[in-house]
């Protein structure tokens, strides 16, 4: 069978819209309205001579901060649980949260390959240098993208299948 990716991140980082690109059609809801539920979080990628199966773990997010972090915690026992690979999302505008530095304590101590994707870097100019910040989550070298420009993708993608 297919190696598994899954996308792990904060709510609002750009997990479903970024799914939504790689997926090429609109399968897992953008969140912009409140409530929304999404019929399908699986989605086949096909990357050069590679395909693998695609999950997005986010579900229904929570607002609370509590929540957030505990959810985060389930969501990536999963991911390290069910994953070949696990891609760990960061929003290069909220940067560098607590909830992101305790979600990479834990992808760290899992034998998981984890690669570490900034998301909404829509300029590679104005936001480059705050991008590097994410180094200090200890889990590898910060990839650039911008999910919604569709900026960064195949860098990404170059990196995921060197996993498999
Ligand atoms: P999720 O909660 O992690 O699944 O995040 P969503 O995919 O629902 O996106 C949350 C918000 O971020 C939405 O308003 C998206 O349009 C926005 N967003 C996603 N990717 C980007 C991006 O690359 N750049 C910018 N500026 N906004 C983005
Ligand atoms: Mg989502």
């Amino acid at each position: 069978s297919k190696p598994v990716v899954a996308i792990v991140g904060r709510p609002n980082v750009g997990k479903s819209t970024l799914f939504n690109v790689l997926a090429g059609e609109n399968i897992s809801i953008v969140k912009d309205t409140p409530g929304v539920t999404r019929d399908r979080i699986y989605a086949e990628v096909t990357w050069l001579d590679k395909s693998f199966t695609m999950i997005d773990t986010g579900g229904i997010e929570p607002d609370s901060n509590d929540i957030i972090l505990s959810q985060m915690r389930e969501q990536a026992q999963i991911a390290i649980d069910t994953a070949d690979v696990i891609v760990f999302l960061v929003d290069v505008r909220q940067g560098m949260v607590d909830a992101d530095a305790k979600v990479a304590d834990m992808l760290r101590r899992s034998t998981k390959p984890v690669v570490l994707v900034v998301n909404k870097v829509d300029s590679f100019e104005k936001f480059m240098m705050d991008v590097y910040e994410f180094y200090n989550l200890g889990i590898g070298e910060p990839i650039p993208v911008s999910a919604s420009s569709r900026l960064g993708l195949g860098d990404m993608l170059d990196e995921i299948v060197k996993h498999f």
